[in-house]
């Protein structure tokens, strides 16, 4: 089986992580750039991120197989801080790059009015440079922050087919599918959405329009283990418990 992961942080990964990931079948990856824990004090500070991005991490992937595409933008947690507005002015820079094949994350952290700006400039610049967007939506308020940025991705006037909305759940499915936006899902094995919830989703849903992705980041993942033991990579493990259940052919 053949993986592709459209969202994960590889930075915050070890190569053990690649070595397995490969083993179970994923041969492609989408790396969205976002915060690194400690919060970054100057643009330029992002400038060498984004460098890592198209330049480092790909060479990581590449040694066990993996094709690394990249999103780039300005997250919305570093968004509230005023020595980052800067990195808006890298971006154009940085989204002509082959690897980079969207505009994100963007969206929503704790919602305030920075991040609505922030978060509305972006949505603009990926119409001027026609990419795609992936939109982050918040842990805590989910609902109202989902709502919230689908309302503000209508009013920038982008084609809902042009966009994801993740890190969904149970309360936000039903809006997104309704609003024509791609449907992301993040499955982590301790907290947050896991595969037995997400498999009732696609049971209800189908598979129209939704994604689903391991994310990764700081907190404890397991990107791939062993494929035999049903905990690899996330979309592998719910491909195979789907098939299992006949769920989905
Ligand atoms: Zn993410």
């Amino acid at each position: 089986m053949r993986i592709f992961d459209p969202h994960i942080h590889m930075t915050s990964r070890t190569t053990d992580d690649y070595e397995a990931m490969a083993a179970a079948g994923v041969r492609a990856v989408v790396e969205p750039a976002f915060w690194l824990g400690q919060p970054r004090t100057s643009a330029a500070s992002f400038a060498d991120y984004f460098d890592a991005l198209i330049g480092w991490e790909p060479f990581r992937a590449g040694q066990f197989g993996i094709a690394h595409h990249c999103t780039i933008a300005l997250n919305p947690k570093e968004a509230n801080d005023p020595r980052c507005r800067e990195v808006l002015e890298l971006l154009p820079r940085y989204l002509a790059k082959d690897r980079v094949v969207a505009v994100g994350e963007v969206g929503y952290d704790s919602m305030t009015s920075e991040e609505d700006a922030v978060f509305a400039a972006q949505l603009k610049l990926a119409l001027d440079v026609d990419l795609p967007v992936l939109v982050h939506t918040p842990h805590r308020d989910k609902a109202v922050g989902t709502r919230r940025a689908l309302d503000v991705i209508r009013e920038a006037g982008i084609a809902p087919e042009r966009v994801v909305v993740d890190h969904l759940n149970e309360l936000t499915v039903d809006m997104v599918a309704g609003s024509g936006c791609w449907m992301g899902f993040s499955i982590y094995p301790d907290t947050k959405m896991d595969e037995q919830r997400m498999l009732r989703i696609l049971q209800e849903y189908g598979t129209a329009r939704i994604l689903i992705n391991s994310a990764a980041d700081w907190g404890t993942q397991r990107p791939a283990e062993d494929p035999e033991d049903g905990r690899g990579d996330a979309g592998g493990r719910l491909l195979r418990r789907r098939r299992g259940q006949g769920a989905v052919a």
